[in-house]
């Protein structure tokens, strides 16, 4: 194969040799050459990190200084020969881990099958036709096609490339873009960065067209050759975890101190050594909530695997809390509010003559259109285009540009066949920021024709003429501009269409092009999705809002945006132009925060946008889909990349994906956001005012001088059984349903806000006040110690399984919260209940508690009373109702 000797060093070959040497640039590979390549080759991927081996996910769950305490109290108990309380030290140690790897396991598995959804597809030649695969099964010898936003999959010997420029700093450093040209050979040791005929895996296409032969896959590529392993990234934890993760350290020391200090008084009380220290241990890890870190991570993956289901992929795990709180949401209009379908209705000759189109979508249809006087029109259409229209299995399938794709549907229609691919002598691509495209077409051995289509303020100046019945007159671009404001108003997506013949030696085409002759408009339409008005409403009422950022016309915008209920009038459409003309930073912000509708925005203009909002103190998500959104997607919140017409660049930058384009399906992320917040306080509350009320029960005993309430043994048994699993059941709580009928909570709001105060504190002191209350009277009563901790330990049991009920919600009340909806917290309520009943009932393990058998009279009043905790926090939700109302009431 001569290609094996070309892909070594393949930029000291001229484009010539290049040619001469791959038979295959008409046709591609064939499927069966490609994948002996793959069989041979292997994939075009660079190996990643290993996920790290269950044992070791085993291990790490004793790397907490909490467990190496445990540890050594085990260590010392074992050494003074306290088998029993080593045991059970271990045994509790293994029940931990193994909660914490099951969870950890599972947590790991859905960011493995995320990242697999996210990844990239490619252009290529194969068999003869263009086919889009996975960039894996790209091979050395494939023809790839690039165009502004894709990732480079693979090094590509350049073969073509119009206005080609590439970012390549993840592999020279250098942070400006470079221009890259097929032309050109270069010697055999030039640098990276100097092969300007290459493109190398890795780099950004930001502007332009290319297609480029594959000299280099996976570790053989430039960029393999410095990369050994992609590391996967590691997710530093979200900012809320992270802040949760200081508030329980300090909650950990505050209580430490309090352990330590009841440790010396009881010292000084004549305990002995060893008891105080395994007493104050297993005191300090019942108070210490550990399982919070578990729980929050296992609520944040159920997040990311929920939101998956309703097609937002999780880049980055911040933004799962991150879209819950946001409070504007700047949404692109083509193919997230519309479903990015476009028809040709309506043609408008220079003239003012209209013609209608029939029919809408991709098919054709069998009646023959009349195109009197708007043949010109379409065939410039036809010709500057870059999408593919295909009849295949009595079906029509397209690929490529909306707007293009239509044009070429409108050519069938009116029979005016597409030269086809490849057939062009120039081209300038359209780019978003350019607004227009332009192609130079061979038309006889002396003439050349030029056509350009594009926004009618674009392309006006660009003309010196209009044709009229077949004749060039002189352009009036004021009535032009009317025509085009009338079929915006309407609500069409307005094109004009131009172009000029020329000799046949002019090989380029000028920027922007100048002396054409203008053709007419087009009247689009491109129908909103079905349910984005809804979603839209639903974003309002949220307290989030919603704007639209867009390239397209004001007028057309703005028909959209009333259908929408998102603006009224003109004065909510701020224009790209505006922003330009905007004299200081304040009145540009003015701009911005008045605007519900931004058109004819360039992508730049975009990251401007995001940049006053921010700065005004909203919390932005912004979509975007090109490779010029990427510097505004970062700048936001949280930045949404488009799933279907997505760039790659876009989807690097982003922190979420949005899988099927739909602006509604950001909002069902915003839904779920919300939910996973709610069920992290949830968590908390549980695990704080649980270990509080434990806490207070000692302090009782210790005040009052009554003998220690629960051995080390019971509470860490007493932890498990009421924490364990309950704690982890809670972060899987589905949404109350009424998520979005709450404003956005603030973005700094402190998790222990005064409502959460008020609960953890009301609920210790019922549950620990009524324990220790209880314990102190079987005492009295001469009860025998041991009894004593039986039935304050089974008492305390009851009670903190009952609190399950006040934290699933913070303003319902558990008669309006059906226990069936999370399944696995009932479950893993009543099975901890059982294992404790079970424990009683077991002489061996029983012996080790020192507990045993209740009689049934016994638990029943103890039920009942610990009934109590649940009508306190329905009194206080109560009163917190009546508050609120009273508030909107007032306001
Ligand atoms: P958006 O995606 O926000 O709706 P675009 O940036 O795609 O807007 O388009 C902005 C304008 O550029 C359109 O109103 C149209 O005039 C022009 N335009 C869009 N697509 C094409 C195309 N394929 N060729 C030429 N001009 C186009
Ligand atoms: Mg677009």
């Amino acid at each position: 194969m001569e290609i094996e000797k070309l892909v070594h060093q393949p930029h000291q070959y001229s484009l010539v040799e290049i040619l001469k040497s791959t038979p295959a640039v008409q046709e591609g590979l064939t499927s069966l050459e490609a994948e002996n390549r793959l069989h041979a080759d292997g994939p075009n991927v660079f190996p990643t990190k290993k996920p790290r081996p269950l044992w070791r996910i085993f291990l790490g769950q004793f790397a907490s200084p909490l467990i190496y305490i445990l540890l050594a109290a085990g260590g010392i108990a074992l050494a003074i020969g306290d088998t029993r309380d080593a045991l059970f030290v271990a045994i509790i140690l293994l029940i931990n881990s193994i909660i914490g790897t099951t969870q950890e396991k599972g947590a790991q598995n859905s960011a493995l099958a995320l990242t697999r959804m996210a990844e990239t597809k490619s252009m290529v030649l194969r068999d003869g036709y263009q086919i889009e695969i996975p960039s894996e099964e790209i091979v050395v010898g494939d023809i790839v096609f690039l165009e502004s936003g894709n990732k480079v999959p693979a090094d590509l010997r350049l073969l073509s490339s119009q206005s080609l420029e590439v970012d390549e700093s993840l592999l020279t450093g250098e942070s400006l873009t470079v221009i890259k040209e097929a032309d050109g050979v270069f010697e055999e040791h030039a640098s990276l960065g100097d092969r300007k005929n290459m493109a190398f895996t890795g780099s950004l296409v930001v502007r332009g067209r290319a297609t480029g032969l594959v000299t280099a896959v996976g570790l053989q590529s430039e960029l393999g050759k410095i990369v050994n392993s992609l590391n996967s990234e590691e997710s530093a934890g979200t900012p809320l975890l992270i802040r949760m993760k200081k508030l329980t350290h300090k909650i950990a020391i505050a209580l430490l101190a309090v352990t330590a200090l009841m440790a010396l008084l009881l010292f000084l009380k004549g305990y002995g050594y060893y008891e105080v220290l395994v007493f104050s241990v297993a005191l300090a890890v019942s108070a210490i909530p550990e399982g919070l870190p578990v729980a929050l991570t296992v609520a944040l993956s159920v997040a990311s695997r929920r939101m998956a289901k309703r097609n937002v992929i999780v880049r980055k795990l911040p933004a799962v809390e991150a879209l819950g709180s946001c409070t504007y949401i700047a949404t692109d209009k083509t193919g997230t509010l519309t479903v990015n379908q476009m028809t040709v209705q309506k043609i408008v000759n220079p003239e003012g003559e209209e013609v209608m189109v029939p029919g809408s979508g991709l098919d054709p249809g069998k009646e023959k259109l009349q195109a009197l006087h708007v043949e010109e029109l379409i065939r410039c259409g036809v010709l500057c285009n870059e999408a593919q229209l295909s009849f295949h299995d009595n079906k029509w399938a397209g690929h490529g540009d909306a707007v293009d794709l239509a044009f070429l549907v409108l050519g069938e229609k009116a029979q005016i066949k597409s030269p086809g691919a490849g057939s062009s002598i120039a081209e300038i691509p359209f780019e978003p920021e350019h607004q227009f495209a332009a192609v130079l077409h061979e038309a006889s051995a002396n003439e050349r024709i030029l056509s350009v289509k594009g926004a009618v303020e674009k392309l006006l100046p660009m003309c010196e003429s209009m044709l009229v019945k077949g004749h060039k007159h002189s352009i009036k671009p004021d009535v032009i501009l009317q025509q085009a404001d009338k079929l915006a108003e309407a609500g069409y997506r307005v094109l004009a269409l131009a172009g000029a013949t020329m000799k046949a030696t002019v090989g380029k085409i000028e920027n922007p092009p100048a002396g054409l002759v203008f053709y007419g408009l087009v009247g689009m339409i491109d129908p909103l999705r079905p349910e984005a008005a809804k979603a839209v409403m639903q974003c309002q009422r949220a307290g989030i809002r919603v704007s639209m950022v867009t390239g397209d016309h004001p007028k057309t915008s703005l028909a959209i945006a009333r259908e929408l209920g998102l603006a009224q009038s003109m004065d909510e459409v701020v224009s790209g132009p505006a922003l330009k003309q905007a004299q200081s930073e304040e009145e540009l912000s003015r701009l911005i925060l008045n605007g519900r509708v931004f058109a004819r925005v360039e992508p730049q203009q975009k990251l401007q946008i995001v940049q006053h909002l921010t700065k005004n103190g909203f919390f932005v998500a912004v979509t975007g889909d090109g490779a010029n959104d990427a510097p505004a997607l970062k700048a936001a919140n949280v930045g949404v990349a488009m799933g279907l017409s997505g760039t790659d660049v876009a989807k690097e930058t982003a922190d979420l994906i949005v899988a099927d384009d739909r602006f509604s399906s950001i909002v069902a992320g915003v839904e779920q956001g919300r939910i996973v917040y709610n069920n992290l306080r949830k968590v908390v509350y549980l695990l704080i005012s649980t270990a509080a009320a434990e806490i207070l029960v000692f302090i009782l005993s210790f005040i009052f001088d009554t003998p220690m309430p629960l051995t080390a043994a019971q509470i860490l048994w007493l932890n498990l059984v009421t924490n364990g699993i309950q704690d982890i059941g809670l972060a899987f709580e589905p949404g109350e349903g009424d998520e979005l009928d709450h404003r956005p909570r603030k973005p700094k709001e402190p998790v222990f806000d005064r409502l959460m105060m008020e609960r953890v504190i009301l609920s210790a002191v019922v549950i620990g006040g009524m324990g220790y209350w209880y314990f102190h009277q079987l005492i009295q009563s001469g009860v025998g110690i041991e009894a004593a901790r039986n039935d304050l330990l089974l008492f305390l049991v009851i009670f903190e399984n009952l609190m399950l009920g006040n934290c699933r919600s913070e303003e319902k009340s558990i008669f309006k919260l059906n226990p069936l909806r999370n399944k696995f917290l009932l479950g893993g309520a009543i099975l901890a209940q059982g294992i404790h009943i079970l424990a009683m009932y077991t002489p061996g393990l029983g012996s080790l508690l020192e507990i045993g058998p209740v009689p049934i009279a016994e638990w029943a009043h103890m039920f009942a009373m610990a009934l109590v905790v649940l009508v306190v926090i329905e009194v206080h939700k109560l009163i917190k109702a009546r508050g609120i109302k009273a508030q909107l009431a007032s306001s």
